[in-house]
């Protein structure tokens, strides 16, 4: 499932060509992709919307359109987001199209249909579950004391907690195995006995951890178009993540495999103590 980072690169390639774009046409596919309200009045509401931003929070993606109300999306595990010329060849797994006043089409294609769209007027609550994320991780209020404050009496590991979207909205998987090996901490090790250094540690990796894979996921719109959206990770640079049985890049002892609440963890027994 993209992350933080990848939903961050998606947001900073298209969010150039489709700012004060204006949708002209909404073609539902599969009416499945939409949350709320109905395809119908989804359909009706979209149209003739100027876009003014392309926002992200958490893993959520954001269409903000310049009268007010917004478009949230969320790509879930297969969801890719392109821009094509309208009318041209598209894959069989296209479930929405929004056509746009300059002659292309933003396009939704997810083969395993378990993306979200929800439109959300003006002034009405947004039911997509962005309201109930946590900090982002580049927020200021990411301190020692935050952290505690959320999790410092949790027998929850670690790794859970950063997985937690209501504590630091953002992280999945792969990034919360790789900021705990950035942190030397490790995975299952429960919060509530996370030291004020460990602590410390935590809330400065996980942005620096987040800001460096952004980065290194930079992408050029031609690059991605080429693509089709689906190319935009940065795995030579991962450290651990995926790496379980290969030598640490630190200490060079073997990476460990451990699963906790049904996610699988990889990490360093000898620098992740
Ligand atoms: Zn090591």
């Amino acid at each position: 499932m993209p992350e933080l980072p990848e939903v961050e690169t998606v947001r900073r390639v298209l969010e150039p060509h489709l700012q004060n774009r204006i949708i002209t046409e909404v073609q539902i596919h599969n009416p499945q992709v939409i949350a709320a309200p109905s395809p119908e009045e989804f359909a009706e509401d979209v149209r003739g919307q100027k876009i003014a931003a392309f926002a992200r929070r958490g893993k959520f993606l954001r269409l903000q359109f310049e009268s007010g109300d917004h478009l949230t999306l969320h790509l879930r595990m297969t969801g890719c987001l392109t821009l094509a010329p309208c009318g041209t060849p598209c894959g069989k797994h296209m479930h929405l199209a929004f056509s746009l006043n300059d002659g292309n089409e933003l396009r939704y294609e997810d083969v395993r249909r378990l993306g979200k769209f929800w439109y959300t007027e003006s002034g009405d609550a947004d039911t997509s579950g962005t309201e109930n994320l946590g900090i982002e991780p580049f927020d200021a209020a990411l301190s020692v004391q935050y952290l505690r404050e959320k999790c410092g009496q949790s027998r929850k590991p670690a790794k859970q907690m950063l997985l937690d979207q209501s504590i630091v909205a953002g992280i999945g998987n792969i990034y919360s195995d790789e900021i705990l090996f950035a942190a030397r901490i490790r995975p299952d090790k429960p919060c509530r006995e996370l030291s004020e250094d460990e602590f410390e540690r935590l809330a400065n990796t996980i942005p620096e951890r987040i800001k460096f894979f952004i980065e290194k996921n930079a992408i050029t719109f031609e690059e991605y178009t080429a693509a089709e959206g689906r190319e935009y990770r940065n795995t030579p640079f991962f450290q651990v993540y995926g790496k379980a049985g290969r030598p640490c890049p630190i200490c060079g002892g073997t990476l460990k495999r451990i699963v906790l609440g049904g996610r699988s963890s990889v990490f360093c027994p000898h620098c992740q103590q």
